[in-house]
């Protein structure tokens, strides 16, 4: 490979011996029907070593291929090539009057390498991003296309998938009618006497965001569908200026707050998409955990908060609805999720997420596939029912695990 490949954040630098960015289907399909290990490169947002296809595989980018956004405004549906990444989607999406339920914090991230690693928003009634996706073409081992849509057996094995099925070329995501969200930011909100359930169910997504210097949430970010009712916030006090959730960053590179109403996707993320999102600098780590224990891992967390404070940039706390993806962290449960933007310091940081896993040992937590997290194999392949079948049909679709990096074999216990 000429010059270093590198994950987003910089602290990935990919063994892999070669780069490719096939221009065309049939390139990708004789590409890797002729390499012996293939991993894909997303937009290379994820902290840890998931697309890694190691020192003799293949890293193949989707990036190159001619971009699909096909919107059926009649069905409601999108079929979208996997490398695209969603701001280009909404856009076009939004322009055909339709709209995604949900998006991340970012509209940076490619559709495929999202979906793959459970990548969620935030909202009690909202599920991960995959939970829209009502189909998927994945091109496999042998450079055959597979389909597979909702309602085949293999379906909730097939989106939140890890990379380890083969080169996902296209999905097929189902819409809804176009809406305006408002986005409004309050400040310190304590933890003593939250009531979490209340809280998470005042907007159709709600964040709370935490620098563990204290205790409490320093800011809480509302997004209230213009379609949806006000929402009422007696316990915190709202921003007099526009905010970032990362202290000393730039709010200009966040999404419009105060109230003013926008499109869906220039309101669902936090960050805008011309602008660098979070920190830039940075790594970050994520739990989920069933939604019901979010008041006691909370306060976990602040036993804690020392020890993680020094490291942290911030912690938000978000919520995900349930869903059926053998492999997604929110996968048969409604869930909270934390999530921590470190400072990029990988041996420092280590230990603490060490301890953010002691401290959520107790609440069966499951961390993001694409953050940094050292929680043993074992004890990640008890906390997922699914794992056995989604094993049988990596088998299946990929006998000789050439999109089986070491960390899907570690993961899979093969
Ligand atoms: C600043 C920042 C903010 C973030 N905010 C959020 C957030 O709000 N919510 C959240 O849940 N996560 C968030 N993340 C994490 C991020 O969404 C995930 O890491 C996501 O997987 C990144 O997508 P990607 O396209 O960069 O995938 P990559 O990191 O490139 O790849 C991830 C996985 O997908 C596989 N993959 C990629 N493309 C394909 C394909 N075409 N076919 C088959 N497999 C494929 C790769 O092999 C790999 O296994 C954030 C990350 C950053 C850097």
């Amino acid at each position: 490979m000429t010059g270093t490949v590198t994950n987003w954040a910089g602290n990935i630098t990919y063994a892999a011996k070669e780069l490719h960015r096939p221009h065309s289907l049939d390139a990708l399909r004789a590409l890797v029907a002729d390499s012996a290990k293939v991993r894909v490169l997303g937009s290379g947002h994820s902290f840890n070593e998931i697309a890694e296809p190691g020192a003799d595989g293949v890293l193949l980018s989707t990036a190159e291929l001619p971009p699909v956004i096909d919107v059926d405004t009649t069905a409601r549906t999108v079929r979208v090539s996997g490398g695209v990444r969603y701001a280009e989607l909404a856009r076009v999406v939004h322009a055909h009057g339709l709209a995604l339920p949900n998006m991340a914090s970012l509209p940076h991230i490619s559709v495929a390498g999202s979906v793959a690693t459970g990548t969620h928003g935030s909202g009690v009634a909202n599920g991960s991003l995959a939970s829209v996706v009502h189909e998927v073409e994945i091109v496999t081992a042998d450079g055959s296309t597979v389909t597979i849509g909702r309602g085949d057996d293999r379906f909730d094995g097939a989106v939140t998938s890890l990379g380890a099925l083969g080169v996902v070329t296209t999905l097929t995501l189902d819409l809804e009618p176009g809406f305006d969200v408002e986005q409004y930011v309050f400040t310190e909100l304590p933890l003593a006497g939250l009531d979490f359930e209340t809280v998470a169910a005042t907007a159709y997504s709600v964040s709370l965001f935490t620098d563990w210097r204290a205790s409490g949430f320093r800011q809480v970010w509302l997004k209230r569908r213009t379609d949806q009712p006000l929402p009422d916030f007696p316990w915190a006090a709202p921003a007099t200026e526009k905010l970032h959730p990362v202290p000393g960053m730039p709010a200009l590179n966040c999404t419009e707050q105060f109230g003013v109403p926008g499109p869906w996707h220039e309101r669902l993320p936090h960050f805008r998409a011309e602008f660098t999102p979070s920190s830039g600098t940075e790594l970050q780590s994520e739990y989920l955990l069933p939604r019901p224990y979010a008041l006691d891992a909370l306060h976990a967390l602040d036993a804690i908060r020392t020890t993680i404070a020094p490291l942290l940039q911030v912690c938000e706390v978000r919520t995900v609805a349930a869903d059926a993806q053998w492999l997604s962290p929110a996968y048969g449960r409604d869930t909270v999720a934390a999530h921590f933007t470190w400072i990029d310091d990988t041996e420092a940081v280590l230990p603490v997420v060490r301890a953010v896993e002691t401290a959520l040992d107790a609440f069966d937590a499951r961390p993001h596939w694409g953050k940094v997290f050292t929680m043993p194999a074992p004890v990640l392949r008890e906390r997922y029912p699914r794992l056995g079948d989604f094993r049988e049909l990596a088998r299946t679709l990929d006998p000789r695990g050439k999109f089986a990096n070491a960390f899907v074999r570690d993961v899979l216990g093969d």
